[in-house]
């Protein structure tokens, strides 16, 4: 297939079927403008190259913690004018997503540093609740970046290395909270880490 033929394969409601999956707002927008960006859009006019093409550098900027107002204000700019000036339909569908199917509220959470769906990894932290933890070493085994410090407990012995999360060497590929069975591990937002950090200071 030609890539001419293939871009005109993909359908604006592939795209939006492919956003709707993310539960954030801008997991939303982005995976919009990223699917927009891959296939249906041909670069024919400008506002909608160029708007679309900035939007998902604001957009990204959201998504890990680097992002102001300016960012958002500049995605709702970009949105009203693909909207007035896109040459076709496709260019105005991706400013109505923009426009109505995204909560600007969710943005604004993202300024400062939280992503409630837990779907922006740049604002996840894993961590090891303590009086939770049982030492059983599980986590410990499933993961595969050596992230996890701790000690499996033994009989008859004390002074155990407690278990904890080093954040630095975390992908938050997410295994040790799947193989924990005590509720031990779970997942916090930057924000709250850095809250909780500095009580214990
Ligand atoms: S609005 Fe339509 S014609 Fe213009 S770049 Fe976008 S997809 Fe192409
Ligand atoms: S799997 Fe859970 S209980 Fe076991 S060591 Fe890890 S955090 Fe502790
Ligand atoms: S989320 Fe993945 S990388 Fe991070 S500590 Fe857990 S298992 Fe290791």
């Amino acid at each position: 297939m030609s890539e001419e033929n293939k871009k005109k394969a993909v359908k604006m409601e592939d795209v939006k079927a492919k956003a709707d999956e993310k539960q954030c707002a801008v997991q939303k927008a982005l995976t919009f403008v990223e699917e927009f960006l891959a296939e249906p859009m041909c670069g024919r006019c400008f506002p909608c190259s160029m708007g679309s093409y900035e939007a998902q550098i604001r957009l990204k900027r959201l998504t890990d913690g680097s992002a102001t107002e300016e960012d958002i204000a500049a995605v709702r700019k970009i949105a009203d004018v693909m909207s007035e000036a896109s040459m076709c339909k496709k260019g105005k569908d991706t400013a109505k997503y923009l426009q109505e199917d995204v909560d600007l509220n969710d943005l604004a959470n993202h300024v400062t540093g939280v992503c409630q769906k837990n779907e922006c990894m740049e604002f996840t932290r894993y961590m090891i609740i303590p009086e939770n933890c049982t030492m059983c070493g599980d986590c410990l085994e499933a993961c595969k970046d050596n992230a996890i410090l701790g000690e499996k407990k033994k009989p008859y012995y004390s002074g155990y290395l407690p278990y904890e999360i080093v954040q630095k060497r975390c992908t938050k590929c997410g295994e040790c909270l799947k193989v924990c069975r005590f509720d031990a591990v779970k997942t916090v937002t930057a924000k709250e880490m850095a809250e909780s950090e500095k009580v214990e200071a």
